[in-house]
């Protein structure tokens, strides 16, 4: 399929950490928009142990069947930085394999887990053939309680460290919303991360629902186009592999 030029009002929608409003109040939402959204799953912080904040791996096979995509954030949520590369890669086959044992596809995109990358686990990525990897509105790592970042611009980042242009969290406001998702345009793309709505566990990346939904009505009532991280691939070349200056900056 030939490449789709990137229009304008594009964003991408990510979730971290399997939350469970991903199941019970984000999914639902989203469906009545027809947009499309990232759900990006670990087992570790208590994932394993505390079922009333954060998924099953039932209910992430419901999301999958629902039409969204579910992304790789690794098995035990580690820091990358402070991994070996074959810890790393430990780290990222484990949630493919849980992944093709609840029957949903393997991962062909990556979350950094608390948003921090290195230029080893980029390698791992890299030969691993994922697709696209998402990062933080910082240069490495996220603000604490929400934030601005870049906009994605294929011509600028690397495909494996894609910017978050709208960390949302305590300090992330309306103003910031409108301020990111107003970056679509140019060539560029919106990326905005959220966690929990609400996060119940991490109140430094929560967002209220009522907020969330106004943020959903706003685009929804401006014809924002709201994609997953993998969707991507319509529109940006695979092969394209630039600024080794980005990951030597790391
Ligand atoms: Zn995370």
């Amino acid at each position: 399929m030939p490449l789709l030029p990137i229009p304008n009002r594009l964003v991408v929608l990510t979730f971290d950490d399997g939350n469970k409003s991903d199941f019970t109040y984000v999914a639902p939402l989203l469906k009545q928009y027809g947009f499309g959204a990232t759900f990006y799953i670990t087992e570790g912080l208590n994932f394993l142990t505390n079922k009333q904040h954060y998924l099953t791996w039932d209910e992430v096979y419901q999301l999958h069947q629902s039409g969204f995509e579910i992304g790789n954030h690794t098995r035990h949520h580690t820091h990358v930085n402070e991994q070996t590369q074959e810890e790393f890669l430990t780290d990222l086959e484990y949630i493919n394999a849980r992944c093709q044992q609840y029957n949903i596809p393997i991962p062909e995109t990556f979350c950094y887990p608390a948003a921090i990358h290195s230029p080893q686990s980029l390698e791992v990525l890299a030969k691993k053939g994922v697709r696209f990897a998402r990062r933080g509105d910082a240069i490495c790592g996220m603000e604490p309680e929400g934030g601005r970042g870049p906009a994605y611009d294929p011509n600028v980042h690397h495909r494996l460290l894609i910017p978050t242009t709208g960390m949302s969290g305590p300090n992330w406001s309306f103003d910031d919303f409108v301020w990111a998702v107003e970056q679509a345009k140019d060539g560029k793309v919106a990326v905005l991360t959220f966690h929990g709505v609400p996060a119940l566990e991490h109140p430094w990346v929560n967002t209220p629902p009522d907020d969330f939904k106004v943020y959903m009505d706003f685009l929804n009532d401006h014809g924002f186009t709201v994609i997953a991280l993998q969707d991507l691939s319509k529109y940006v070349d695979l092969r394209m592999e630039r600024s080794g200056n980005q990951s030597a900056r790391v």
